[in-house]
């Protein structure tokens, strides 16, 4: 581990202002960072705690939530308000890790945790251009069976390992950020990156923001909402598959539905085809199956990961078919 010093942030603005330091890292829980720093895939020199900052869950005017950075991941799935009308997130949330990590873990560390991808982790034997860019990929032709298939290029197939974000992706959410050019806000679905040539930037932050508290925007149909990781053991391990979704239904007919994936891509896939798809039209199993296979049409399935595609077909359609109360 490379040897570093510790300061925790009063405030945002000297958060802020320690962050500018070269080499520096936000820490939130550090129940990754740290991870990677003893890795020594981090190598930062100085850690700027910012556990300090906002922790608090409120009401917004126009009948959102706003989140504080630092809300641990525990408080905000047990939250009163996001239980009774997001409850896709705190289905996300609980899906995740285990309750020790969840207590310590922040929501502004969850959103920027890295990809499980084996070989990123695999500092002495295997080329990764997210851990060193130019390097190579030896996930691609390797054993690929938890990689992505929808969104990869040529230099990275890494999914993105997050539960989380996969709800705030379904949910509209709105990231807001805090850096050297003043405050920001970005649309959440917007935050994460597609690997691309550069597979190292995971997200559009520029160097040293700070994420300073997300939003969740009143959704009316949010209470009839859920998660459903599929893995391969009931706890301590990352989605093979997941979905996160919404849907309000009337006469029949769906009149809105929102859906994200996880762990098949780079980045939490909104799976805006299949909601183009249902929208308007009826609301049935048929249907929701049809949308399934639009959405993943353009998957692009790896040596071992095929399974995936038929996985999210009926993932999306029993989570679908459950929340519209159709299924046979
Ligand atoms: C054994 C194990 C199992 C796990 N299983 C799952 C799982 O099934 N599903 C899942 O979703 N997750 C899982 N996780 C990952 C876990 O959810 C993350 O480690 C956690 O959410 C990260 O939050 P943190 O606050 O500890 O982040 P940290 O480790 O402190 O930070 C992560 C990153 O975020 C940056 N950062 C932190 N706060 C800010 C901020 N406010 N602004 C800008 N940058 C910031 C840090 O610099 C760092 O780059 C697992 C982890 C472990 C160790």
């Amino acid at each position: 581990m490379t040897p570093f010093d510790y300061a925790r942030a009063s405030d945002v603005g000297d958060a802020l202002r320690r962050g500018k330091a070269p080499a520096t890292a936000y820490l939130g829980g550090g129940t990754n960072l740290v991870d990677l720093m003893r890795e020594t895939i981090a190598r930062p020199t100085s850690l700027v705690d910012v556990t300090g900052l906002s922790d608090e869950i409120r009401r917004t005017d126009g009948g959102g939530l706003s989140i504080g950075s630092a809300v641990r991941n525990t408080a905000l799935a047990e939250h009163r308000e996001v239980r009774a009308h997001y409850p896709m997130l705190t289905r996300a949330i609980l899906a995740g890790a285990s309750a020790q990590i969840r207590n310590m873990a922040t929501v502004g560390g969850n959103m920027l945790q890295r990809t499980r991808c084996t070989y990123f982790y695999d500092t002495d034997g295997s080329r990764c251009n997210k851990r060193q860019p130019g390097s190579g990929c030896d996930a691609i032709g390797g054993f690929d069976r938890g990689h992505a298939i929808l969104g990869a290029s040529n230099s990275c197939i890494a999914t993105h390992p997050s539960d989380m974000c996969v709800a705030l992706a379904a949910l509209d959410a709105i990231v807001h950020l805090e850096g050297s050019r003043g405050a920001r806000m970005l649309p959440f679905v917007d935050l994460h990156r597609l690997p691309g040539e550069h597979p190292e930037r995971d997200t559009m932050l520029e160097p040293g923001e700070l994420i300073t508290a997300i939003e969740l925007p009143p959704l009316p149909f949010g209470a009839n909402s859920t998660y459903r990781k599929v893995r391969d053991r009931a706890s301590y391990a990352f989605a093979l598959v997941s979905v996160a979704a919404a849907i309000e239904v009337e006469d029949g007919t769906v009149k809105d539905v929102r859906i994200a994936l996880g762990g098949v891509a780079h980045k939490p896939w909104r799976a805006s085809k299949a909601e183009a798809a249902l929208r308007g039209g009826p609301a049935n199993v048929a249907a929701f199956k049809a949308a399934a296979e639009a959405e993943l049409a353009d998957a692009r399935p790896l040596r071992d990961n095929g399974f995936k595609i038929g996985l999210a077909v009926r993932a999306m359609t029993a989570v679908l078919g459950e929340l519209a109360g159709v299924m046979a």
